[in-house]
């Protein structure tokens, strides 16, 4: 009877697996039907502020796309983006989610708050395509910002393949005055070496990092070097899911420049983040 409860398991494999199936279907639909009319309720950004170290004020954002559907509830980014990346819906997608975060900017821009910088996470697909500078741009001009305004976050398994095509576009926009971050740096395999010739402005630390700073064997904690090293190498340092004080005075003692974190603030709307910028003297 090994046999059959094989063969039991086989049975519960397929079910689990026509089940994920199915959701993903479903979020695809989802997608489609929410990029395709513009429905915000469903597709929208929230923002995390990024606050400078030493003076404690908010000097930009980083936009995290955010769905919730009727049939389906909310859906993590982590799940969504997949399927989106899957059925080359990032592309509608991601020019949708660069509009938003560009009309969120626009708004600052209205309300004074000019120098605010706001981060957008971009998939290796968009990035990959031949117009993406030219469409960043184009939304850009649209909107009436400036390109000094908007930064793109490219993670490190972007550069995995196509590294000297991925490399040139970010040079590209570089020299449109568009910011470019490299988010979690340090869980992919880019080398210091990797990094004297990438065309970076900013490295985000990974929470991996900043969480180490609170175990207590000392000997992990390599943070520290992570940011002397950036700024051998002339990069701004960003410090990811900095959730605790103990976090906040390591990476003030070790001069990291921006953190981003729960201890500071959540994910927000666009309104409770223009009301934060207020308040932020
Ligand atoms: P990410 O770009 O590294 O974003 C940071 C994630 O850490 C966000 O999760 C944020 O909510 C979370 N976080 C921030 N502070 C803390 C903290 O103090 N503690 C902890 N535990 N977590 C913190 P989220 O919003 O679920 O996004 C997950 C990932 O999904 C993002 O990681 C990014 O890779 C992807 N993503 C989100 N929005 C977009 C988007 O518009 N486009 C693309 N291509 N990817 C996106
Ligand atoms: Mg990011
Ligand atoms: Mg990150
Ligand atoms: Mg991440």
């Amino acid at each position: 009877h090994i046999k059959d409860n094989h063969s039991a398991d086989y049975v519960f494999f397929n079910e689990v697996m026509e089940n994920k199936l199915q959701r993903e279907d479903l979020i695809e639909k989802e997608l489609r039907a929410a990029i395709t009319e513009n429905d915000t309720s469903k597709l929208y950004l929230e923002y995390q502020p990024q606050v400078d170290l030493k003076t404690n004020k908010i000097i930009g954002f980083e936009a995290l796309a955010r769905m919730r559907t009727e049939s389906l509830g909310f859906i993590s980014p982590m799940e969504f983006i997949d399927v989106a990346e899957r059925t080359q819906l990032i592309v509608p997608l991601g020019n949708f989610i660069l509009k938003q975060a560009s009309e969120f900017i626009r708004d600052l821009i209205d309300k004074g708050h000019k120098d605010i910088k706001v981060a957008v996470n971009i998939s290796g697909i968009q990035l990959l395509r031949y117009d993406f500078t030219d469409t960043v741009m184009e939304i850009v001009k649209d909107t009436g910002i400036e390109p000094s305004n908007l930064e793109l976050e490219i993670t490190e398994s972007v550069l995995l393949d196509n590294y000297n095509i991925i490399n040139e576009k970010l040079k590209d926009l570089r020299s449109h005055k568009i910011e470019i971050a490299l988010d979690d740096f340090g869980t992919g395999y880019s080398s210091f070496a990797r990094l004297l010739e990438l065309n970076i402005d900013t490295l985000k630390i990974d929470r991996y990092f900043i969480n180490k700073i609170s175990v207590k064997d000392s000997s992990e904690i390599i943070t520290g070097d992570i940011i002397s090293m950036a700024h051998k190498l002339g990069l701004k340092v960003v410090a990811e899911g900095v959730e605790v004080p103990e976090q906040k005075n390591y990476l003030l003692g070790h001069q990291c420049d921006t953190m981003q974190g729960y201890l500071f603030s959540k994910p927000i709307s666009k309104e409770s983040a223009l009301q934060m910028l207020t308040c932020n003297g």
